[in-house]
């Protein structure tokens, strides 16, 4: 694939995120803001990058099936998934078939993407639902929570 875009360095990234910031800055603004903005300010472009190569991936993915790497018989060639990134909501088409000798159904590109089949957060955001939820050790030990109690 051709890359033209290699071209622009980091520095002109950090430039057109600094100008756009900028452009939006009330005086005064404190530090806690300006990571906010940053954040904002770049979190659609990350989104869009993300849902590219998801989308790139899923289409170089040949449709055979991930257990005994048979071609499948196609049932449909681009059935719609969205899934919740942690950059926001990412959508794609994947082609679907089915594995005689299996006897079972596959997305392909689902398996390489390491989504599980009816999931609605990516990889990554299962990742911090299990982290950003208490253990079972500490459920009902009185310590529920790992906030501190006003
Ligand atoms: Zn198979």
């Amino acid at each position: 694939m051709s890359t033209p875009f290699l071209k622009l360095s980091e520095a002109d990234v950090v430039a057109w995120i600094t100008a756009r910031v900028r452009a939006e800055l009330k005086e005064g603004t404190g530090m806690g803001e300006l990571e906010l903005a940053v954040e904002q300010a770049t979190r659609e472009c990350r989104r869009q990058a993300l849902e590219a190569l998801v989308k790139e991936q899923a289409a170089a993915q040949p449709l055979v099936c991930p257990v005994c790497e048979q071609r499948l018989n196609v049932e449909a060639y681009a059935r719609a998934r969205d899934v919740n990134s942690s950059l926001g909501p990412v959508s794609f088409r994947r082609a679907y078939g089915f594995c005689v000798p299996c006897g079972q159904h596959f997305y392909p590109a689902d398996v390489a993407l390491g989504l599980h089949p009816r999931a609605t957060g990516s990889p990554r955001v299962q990742e911090l639902w299990t982290y950003s939820l208490p253990s079972p050790t500490t459920l009902g030990s009185g310590a529920r929570t790992k906030t501190p109690m006003a």
